[in-house]
């Protein structure tokens, strides 16, 4: 897994940099100005899919197990979301973009 590039100036971009990035639809790159547009790869839709999917089943089994600990439930539902929160700059791509 790599952190994207500028497809115009090959200059790799900053973890916390895309993480800022991945909210907006179009960024500038700082080193040769070229407007991107932001992307998600298809692999990250996917990821994301899949934890949903996993968040839920976690959710489901300690309803089903009727476990007494409040907390288990919580944190085995937000876990998939703050990973893929985590992961998500891996799964981001800038493309060029003509019309900026
Ligand atoms: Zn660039």
């Amino acid at each position: 897994m790599k952190l994207p590039k500028c497809p115009c100036c090959e200059e790799r971009f900053k973890y916390f940099e895309v993480f800022w990035i991945k909210k907006k639809d179009r960024h500038k790159c700082s080193k040769c100005n070229e407007a991107l547009l932001v992307v998600i790869k298809k692999q990250g839709k996917t990821l994301a899919g899949f934890l949903a999917g996993a968040g839920f089943s976690a959710f489901v089994f300690c309803f089903l197990t009727a476990n007494s600990n409040a907390l288990l439930p919580a944190v085995l539902t937000a876990m998939p979301f703050f990973v893929f929160y985590t992961l998500i700059p891996f799964f981001i791509e800038f493309k060029k973009c003509k019309m900026f």
